[in-house]
């Protein structure tokens, strides 16, 4: 908290320090009252630096205790220690530091450094977590060597971890135990993590490319030790999987995971100690749904990636945070493509970038993949950063395809090993491995903004010709006009009337960029102007276009297709992810119409979705997708002024007439992909259940023998997965007494397991049917609701927010004004969470009029409050601007 209005940083702003750290030595004595943190930091100027003698480290909520430089206790009159920072004066070339300070890890709400989360110690560095530990240059240019002693009281504690490997555990004289650890890599403060607590862990080994043997380790509380296998299988698969893809190994001699309840993020790849959201790592089928099994997967091997693609090559500073971010996005999705179905994978990254990204960039906190200044880095923390980032590293992967991309990785790896380096590095290495020029691309980093493509086709007979005409505009967002034109790959197919693919041919042959315009390989079109019209050639008839197939680009595509082309795609498309657009497309105008009027789904439709249901060649994850309608989140994105009660009636009427119409058929489908094999969390079991799910979900809407056999299944299921699904059925059948049974029945089953019980909050608080403000604030007393725990913050406020959007924008205002009394309560305990629950309450322009003013008034209220954090000052000054 702070009196002055929070400064912006500047990435133009950005030098290198003046004095490097060497090494770093840490001792920490935990105590039940307090913790003292001794730092001994090796120091050498760094002559770039225009070395001025002055040092200036960082530091909050520390208390002083004692302060020497080569031994000698410093004069009170040779330093200066404010809230922020602790300055010293007159130094020399070299120098050794030491620093003694003592922090109250018990107090630590905010969850940024050394904290105590249930019985255990736990620390989270990123961005700016380390300052809370001792006074630091904390900031991930200066890469040290750590060495980290930790003493505690060896029964309560008997596990003590931090980085590296361990080099010594032993008593001392007054019988409490320490054991040191030393990281031989260098890194920064940020990627520093320590562990203290009763834990168990399982172990496995695994045996790098180059037949060294590291030993694998998940530490959890006693009462999960039956929920680490998968985490640990899908450990050893992402480090053979980066063996083989990109030919990373792994350096240390033992890799640890930590559960933790009580955390801020998913994850954090602290150097060979990741501490992971508990929620992000265990697993067992009777508690965890599929869902969670492929999120566990995914942020293991994301985390694992890190070592490489963050960890070994850092980042000079945050204003780069997509370089480690993008970049290990785009690896975990290859990873996870790899493991389950590409299309499927593709699909829900284009959902999510459809449905959050491109709602961030068209709000007020729209900012370039790589931003040009920041109040709160934490804040940064984006979808713009993650998904967007690794969509612009993907659209190099597909201009310069597999073999050029590992080219250009494997040369950012050999430059950069060992040293923190900038987005423009990154991007470098591709162009220098591929002798191509990538500066026109490089705009996708600076430039904020969903780019708006829109297509025009012309078909001339005489010529047997298509004609289309591509125009890109991006538009302008908050302290960016007049954007450039980007380079955007447009993967693209011609469909003969049997949907079959015809050959393309197309003039001009190279782009502005001096690239071939058309590789039949990638089957990739380069748009790099304002305004390019393709010739295709040698067409006998008409064929139907199918644009930016497998979402080859992050951009919003305005092209008029009838619902007759729209259905065919969906029918024959090759592109699978292609099939799915064209279905969603359709499915968006019905809602638009159903907003009026009744629906009634059309025949033609009826008949090729009936026949999808019954195919039995086609991936069933995939047909699931191809049938779910659109979230009213994902529709909210597609509508110039959003009317959230209009899109939730739409969606309803149709979803009503898609479950009547298709009826049989759903049931039908259900009873095909009823098994009754022993559950197993692997991809083609998970990809049945996912339609088996889907089926129930309709057929429960329209039949009471729907119904029933969500019953049925709610009682018998042996998975998490299966009880879930029916849970969410019984809940939507309209039958309020049923639905409020079986929740009862399901907090009774699983009330002693946090995470069930995570899930059992969130399908509430979530739900159209039940997340009534009532409700909320009857699951916001419950037992099993704190405040101090962000999963379950989330799992009540966000879920409300949203998912439960007919309840969050209720006409009279009272779930905004839910959501702004949450908001200032959190801004004093755990401003990061404060900070992100705030993102619903950013919308408000886009709102109708009624909603609009009553959104405004709540972000003014909480812009009000004296006290304000940093991240929630930024978020709502920003919205307010
Ligand atoms: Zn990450």
């Amino acid at each position: 908290m702070r009196d002055a209005q929070p400064q912006s940083i500047y990435l133009k702003d950005y030098c290198q320090p003046e004095y490097w750290i060497n090494q770093t030595e840490l001792t920490f004595e935990l105590q039940e009252d307090a913790t003292v943190v001794t730092a001994v930091l090796t120091l050498e100027a760094n002559n770039a630096g225009n070395q001025s003698g002055v040092l200036e480290l960082q530091g909050q909520q520390l208390e002083l205790l004692q302060l020497a430089l080569d031994g000698t206790t410093l004069a009170a009159d040779a330093y200066t220690v404010t809230d922020d920072s602790l300055t010293i004066t007159g130094l020399a070339q070299q120098h050794q530091l030491s620093i003694v300070t003592r922090i109250d890890p018990a107090a630590n709400t905010a969850l940024e450094g050394l904290y105590r989360s249930g019985g255990m110690y736990c620390t989270q560095c990123e961005a700016e977590g380390f300052r809370r530990i001792t006074y630091y240059l904390d900031r991930p240019d200066v890469m040290s060597v750590f060495t980290t002693h930790i003493i505690a009281d060896g029964e309560r504690y008997p596990v003590m971890l931090s980085n590296g490997n361990c080099i010594a555990d032993e008593t001392l004289a007054d019988g409490r135990r320490q054991v040191s650890w030393l990281d031989p890599h260098r890194k920064p403060a940020y990627l520093f993590a320590l562990v203290a607590g009763d834990l168990l862990h399982k172990e496995d080994h695994f045996t790098t490319m180059s037949g060294r043997d590291v030993t694998l380790r998940i530490f959890v509380e006693p009462q999960n030790i039956d929920k680490t296998e998968y985490a640990l299988d899908a450990l050893k698969r992402s480090m053979r999987w980066d063996e083989e893809v990109y030919g990373r190994e792994y350096d240390l001699d033992i890799f640890m995971i930590v559960a933790v309840d009580d955390f801020n993020m998913g994850a954090m790849e602290n150097k060979g100690l990741n501490v992971f959201n508990s929620s992000c790592v265990l697993a067992n089928p009777a508690t965890a749904t599929d869902a969670a099994y492929q999120r566990i997967e995914a942020i293991v091997a994301h985390e694992y990636f890190h070592n490489w693609s963050g960890n070994r090559v850092t980042c000079r500073d945050w204003f780069q945070l997509s370089l480690k971010e993008g970049f290990t996005v785009f690896r975990d999705a290859s990873f996870s493509a790899d493991m389950h179905s590409a299309t499927v994978k593709r699909i829900e990254d284009a959902r999510m970038v459809r449905t959050v990204q491109f709602a961030e960039d068209g709000g007020p906190m729209a900012h370039p993949v790589q931003p040009d200044s920041f109040i709160e880095i934490a804040n940064f923390y984006t979808v713009t950063i993650y998904e967007k980032g690794a969509e612009v590293v993907g659209m190099i992967h597909k201009i310069l395809g597999a073999d050029g991309f590992r080219k250009g990785s494997d040369l950012y790896f050999e430059r950069h090993d060992g040293q923190a380096v900038t987005i423009h590095d990154f991007v470098a290495a591709m162009e220098d491995a591929n002798g191509i020029d990538l500066t026109l691309f490089k705009r996708w980093y600076k430039q904020a903004g969903t780019p708006v493509v829109s297509a025009e086709v012309d078909y001339r007979a005489d010529e047997q010709a298509l004609y289309l005409t591509l125009r890109q505009q991006c538009p302008d967002t908050p302290g960016q006009t007049n954007k450039q034109p980007m380079w955007i790959p447009v993967q693209l197919g011609l469909l003969d009337a049997n949907g079959q693919d015809l050959p393309v041919q197309v003039t001009p042959s190279v782009n502005a960029a001096g690239m071939e315009t058309w590789t039949a390989a990638s089957q990739v079109l380069h748009l790099t102007e304002a305004e390019q019209t393709f010739v295709f050639s040698g067409l006998e008839s008409q064929p139907v276009l199918s644009l930016f197939r497998d979402f080859s680009a992050p951009v919003k595509v305005e092209f008029e297709q009838s619902a007759q082309d729209l259905l065919f795609r969906l029918q024959h498309d090759s592109d699978g992810f292609n099939r799915w657009d064209a279905g969603q497309r359709l499915m968006l105008g019905w809602i638009d119409q159903a907003r009026l009027d009744e629906f009634e789904l059309p025949e033609d439709a009826r008949q090729v979705m009936a026949e999808l249901l019954s195919d039995d060649t086609l991936d069933p994850a995939m047909v699931s997708y191809l049938l779910t309608l659109p979230s009213e989140a994902y529709i909210a994105e597609f509508s110039d002024q959003v009317d959230p009660h209009a899109i939730h009636l739409g969606r309803q009427r149709v979803r009503l007439a898609m479950a009547m119409a298709l009826n049989e058929q759903f049931a039908a489908c259900y009873q095909r992909l009823l098994s009754h094999a022993e559950y197993q969390p692997e991809p083609q079991q998970m990809a049945a259940r996912t339609l088996k799910n889907l089926a129930l979900s309709y057929w429960s809407v329209a039949s009471d023998a729907g119904v029933r056999q969500a019953l049925a299944q709610f009682g018998s299921s042996d998975n998490m997965t299966d009880q879930m699904a029916a849970l969410q059925a019984l809940i939507c059948s309209g039958d309020d007494e049923l639905a409020q049974q079986s929740l009862e029945a399901f907090y009774q089953q699983w009330q002693n397991d946090a995470l069930v019980v995570n899930q059992w909050l969130s399908v509430q608080a979530g739900s159209a049917d039940l997340g009534t403000l009532s409700r909320i604030q009857q699951l916001l007393e419950h037992e099993a609701f704190d405040w101090r725990n962000p999963n379950k913050i989330r799992s009540v406020i966000g879920a409300f927010a949203n998912q439960a959007l007919c309840h969050f924008h209720a006409q009279d205002g009272s779930g905004y004004r839910l959501l702004a009394d949450a908001v200032i309560r959190l801004n004093a305990t755990n401003p990061q969470i404060a900070s992100r629950l705030l993102t619903p309450l950013t919308k408000w322009r886009r709102l109708v009029p009624a909603l609009s003013e009553q959104m405004k008034e709540q972000l003014e209220r909480v812009a009000a409050q004296p006290d304000l954090s940093r991240d929630v000052y930024e978020i709502v000054s920003k919205s307010l601007a």
